[in-house]
């Protein structure tokens, strides 16, 4: 990696906007033209590791299909920056001058989305290659712009008083779009014109030094658009650059900010964040750089809540690892279901709303269903959990209490539950270090490795066990 990046640095020098002039005569419409003193790098072909066969075959197809139609077309995003990083793209963006209108004309299997900024879609069987017109920037970008000389005025995306982007749907030149892009590594573009990649935010560079650095002002960029901050902390995990200082400085005071963000969008961007095989480091970046609190402020209390030290060390511990074992998982390619993940991290905040109502007089049963319904309807307020994962959680939840119930009937219903091997695989992290925990789980391990004949034997003896009156196991709910 380090020799490839050594050789294309060497190989840029002299490479400078008159590159992209070149590049631009051949493509049927012209991009917009870059000032001479606009510092521009282009790898030729030769001088970086971009290559077709890294990319998705729809994702060229879609690239060249646009050029053939005479609109300019790149490669853009984290397509680019994972190749030349040496790693696999999740996905492939592209960037182009068409108009929605216009790619759809293109393509007959492309769907427009969006509402705020219209986005083709275009879909190849599971396969969706995301397409965006060029789009004019922030005001970072216009100053930027302006400080390297450049006098084209444009129009602007407009904020609201607090900052936040509120139309960002003004069309612009591949540069401007370049500038209104997040971080510098993802604005780096691959044509295949003549299979150069283009560099105006010298993403090259930081891509080289393994920094992750906002474009432009990154307190104006935050405050436009504060998914930005889960963005910079969940790409710093997951590719191990490091957040630039002046990038990182302001997200502990900004992260309030998410609280402007619809609660649809943050399910998205939490499901990214702790779905993509990197949990565990992006879950302790959230909460070091103090923004967990603005998306799970019960589990920010819990966790930090001071009335019990080791309750709080437990509860973490029992996050810890469920993240570790969701990465697993991910890593091996099994499935994983944010459900549990969720299950997991509002279990300590749930335990103590049913102490609470328990107090109150509640029955543990009626205690846990009010409960969870608090505990997730607070949740969902900032993080939108669909409802079909928030009732799994419920179920998982309230399974822990079936797990207790050592009866025939009860452990035969169970084991045909759907959630049963969720709720079991809860009780087992769950269990940690608490010996009747363990002691429980165990039993449910064991249990399910017997043949029926077994399985039968062990439940008579249970049944006798507790119709002799043995004590029977509370619900617990203390992890
Ligand atoms: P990955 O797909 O690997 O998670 P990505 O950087 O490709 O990472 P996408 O969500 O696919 O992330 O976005 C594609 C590109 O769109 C980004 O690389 C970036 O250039 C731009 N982008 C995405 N979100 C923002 C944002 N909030 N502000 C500015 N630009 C953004
Ligand atoms: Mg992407």
């Amino acid at each position: 990696m380090a020799s490839l990046f050594k050789s294309f640095f060497k190989r840029k020098k002299g490479a400078k906007a008159s590159d992209v002039n070149k590049l631009s005569s051949k493509t049927s419409k012209v991009p917009e033209i870059a000032k001479p003193d606009f510092e521009t790098t282009v790898l030729k072909r030769d001088a970086h590791n971009v290559s077709r066969k890294d990319i998705s075959k729809n994702a060229i197809k879609v690239l060249y299909k646009l050029n053939d139609a005479g609109y300019q077309s790149y490669l853009v995003g984290g397509g680019v920056r994972d190749i030349l990083l040496g790693l696999k793209p999740k996905d492939f963006d592209v960037a182009t001058d068409a108009t929605p209108e216009q790619i759809k004309s293109v393509f007959r299997n492309c769907r427009l989305i969006g509402r705020r900024f219209r986005l083709a879609h275009i879909l190849f069987g599971r396969e969706v290659i995301e397409v965006a017109t060029f789009r004019a920037g922030h005001e970072g970008s216009q100053s930027e712009l302006q400080n390297n000389k450049q006098t084209r005025k444009t129009a602007k995306a407009l904020t609201d008083d607090d900052g936040m982007l509120v139309r960002d749907n003004v069309y612009g030149t591949l540069i401007e779009d370049a500038f209104r892009r997040d971080f510098t590594v993802n604005a780096l573009y691959y044509t295949v014109q003549d299979f150069t990649v283009i560099d105006y935010t010298k993403g090259l560079k930081d891509l080289k030094a393994k920094t992750l650095r906002l474009i432009g002002d990154p307190v104006e960029r935050y405050k436009e658009d504060p998914v930005r901050i889960l963005r910079a902390i969940r790409l710093s995990c997951k590719l191990n650059l490091s957040i630039e200082k002046k990038t990182l400085e302001p997200i502990r005071e900004l992260s309030v900010l998410l609280e402007n963000i619809s609660n649809a969008r943050l399910w998205e961007e939490c499901n990214k964040m702790l779905l993509s095989g990197h949990a565990e480091k992006t879950w302790n970046a959230l909460y070091k750089e103090g923004v967990s609190n603005s998306l799970f402020s019960q589990t920010t209390h819990c966790l930090k809540s001071h009335d019990s030290k080791t309750k709080s060390k437990s509860f973490n511990l029992f996050i810890q690892s469920a993240l570790i074992n969701t990465d697993k998982r991910i890593a091996i390619k099994k499935s994983v279901n944010p459900a549990f993940l969720f299950s997991v991290i509002l279990w300590a905040p749930l335990e103590e709303c049913v102490a609470k109502l328990i107090e109150k007089g509640l029955s543990p049963y009626d205690a846990n269903q009010k409960a969870a319904d608090q505990v997730l309807n607070i949740q969902r307020d900032r993080v939108g959990i669909p409802k079909r994962f928030s009732s799994m959680i419920k179920e998982i939840w309230t399974l822990q209490y079936r797990l207790t119930i050592l009866k025939r009937k009860s452990v035969l219903h169970l084991l045909e539950h759907p959630r049963f091997r969720a709720a079991y695989d809860f009780l087992c992290l769950r269990a940690g270090e608490n010996k009747e925990l363990k002691e429980l789980s165990n039993w449910w391990t064991e249990f399910q490795e017997l043949n029926s004949q077994e399985k039968d034997n062990i439940l008579s003896k249970v049944s006798v066990q507790n119709k002799n009156g043995r004590k029977k196991r509370k619900f617990k709910t203390k992890a």
